[in-house]
């Protein structure tokens, strides 16, 4: 089980995560969230912690 957190008072609502992972990041008011924060899988997740710039998203496996 693949477990994603967020620091959410710490993004800047760039915008990476959900342009390079849609399929589990979206923009609500001006900052992202996860779809989902347990998964099977990793998938683009990873890619999406790598690309963000202030280094909020974590992933547990
Ligand atoms: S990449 Fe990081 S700073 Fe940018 S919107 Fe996503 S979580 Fe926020």
């Amino acid at each position: 089980m693949i477990k994603i957190t967020q620091d959410k008072e710490a993004c800047i609502g760039c915008g990476a995560c959900a342009a390079i992972c849609p399929d589990n990041w979206e923009m609500i008011e001006g900052k992202s969230q996860p779809i989902k924060t347990e998964l099977n899988e990793v998938g683009c997740n990873k890619e999406a912690a790598s690309s963000c710039p202030v280094n909020c998203i974590t992933i547990q496996e």
